[in-house]
């Protein structure tokens, strides 16, 4: 991707956490180049049955969460997740460009169905103090400046406990439930950073919700079509000094990668999902002789 000349405007200065996760390469699924077409070219990124699935899975649980805070029975908190996550799907499947058969619509609507239940069955006691709370946190750079970065947590535990909850196609974890260390390292310092917003507003004088602890968990629902059962495991995190310096980098690395401009493709992983692949693929083929042309082999022994 070409290089950029960057404004002297806001870019750079407030970041989301997902602009920060997208970047920093420490983390196994960044890609510099996808941020540069979302952010610099304002592309748009076509939603996959996936993510309208997963923004359902969401919003169910949030109505889910919110029936429980106002003290609905557990059979109408149910009844309500499920109704906002099926408004929520059908809105999304009505946008969906690409050609759909109405039984993979179906089955991805009786996934979302089946990993809210799951949700309120393996965790009956959860009423949150607060739900989807927005947080902002201001790093210092080393040029001088500073980045805020942006984000919204899921929910907030009466004990203070900062909740991440995900929708995932893959466990997160393995035969033996040992957690996959590079998924956790990213998603950890989204929470890390979502306690520090937390603890400064209240070394503000900013009320609250429940106590400001250095604790998140993770609730993960691993769900896929075809899946029988889905299973939902917690993790729990506790933060230190440590925790708070490597995300700070974290923040400090990203805003610098995005200020000089040094985007560059990161084929790996996160290509599995994302929506730019055919434009992705386009401006390779664009910048002309492949590897194996430019070395002089043959496609068929590199191939
Ligand atoms: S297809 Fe892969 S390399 Fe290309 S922008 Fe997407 S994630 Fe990055």
């Amino acid at each position: 991707m070409a290089r950029y000349s960057r404004p002297s405007g806001p870019l750079g200065s407030s970041l989301s956490w997902s602009q920060v996760a997208m970047v920093e390469p420490s983390y196994k699924f960044a890609c510099g180049r996808k941020w540069g077409y979302s952010r610099i070219l304002q592309l748009r990124e076509p939603p996959g049955i996936r993510l309208i699935a997963g923004r359902a899975y969401d919003e169910g649980i949030n109505a889910l969460l919110g029936a429980r805070m106002a003290a609905l029975s557990a059979s109408e908190a149910l009844n309500t997740a499920w109704k906002v996550a099926a408004v929520s799907f059908d809105q999304g499947i009505e946008g969906f460009r690409e050609p759909l058969e109405k039984a993979q619509a179906d089955s991805y609507a009786v996934m979302v169905e089946a990993a809210i239940a799951c949700f309120h069955r393996e965790l009956p006691g959860l009423v949150p103090a607060a739900l989807q709370s927005d947080h902002s946190y201001t790093v210092r750079t080393a040029d001088g400046g500073s980045v805020s970065v942006r984000g919204r947590s899921d929910y907030i535990e009466p004990d203070g406990t900062i909740v991440e909850n995900k929708l995932s196609g893959l466990a997160r974890w393995n035969r033996e439930g040992e957690w996959d260390e590079a998924w956790v390292a990213e998603h950890r310092d989204q929470l890390v950073l979502y306690w520090l917003a937390r603890r400064a507003e209240e070394r503000r004088g900013i009320a609250q919700p429940a106590p400001v602890v250095p604790r998140a968990r993770f609730d993960v629902i691993h769900a896929h079509v075809g899946l029988k059962e889905p299973k939902l495991r917690s993790l729990v995190l506790e933060f230190d000094v440590e925790d708070e310096r490597r995300a700070l980098a974290a923040v400090r690395n990203a805003n610098a990668i995005i200020r000089d401009g040094r985007l560059s493709a990161r084929p790996g992983p996160a290509c599995d999902w994302c929506g730019f692949r055919d434009r992705c693929r386009a401006d390779e083929v664009a910048r002309g002789a492949s590897f194996s042309d430019l070395v002089g082999l043959r496609k068929e022994v590199v191939a």
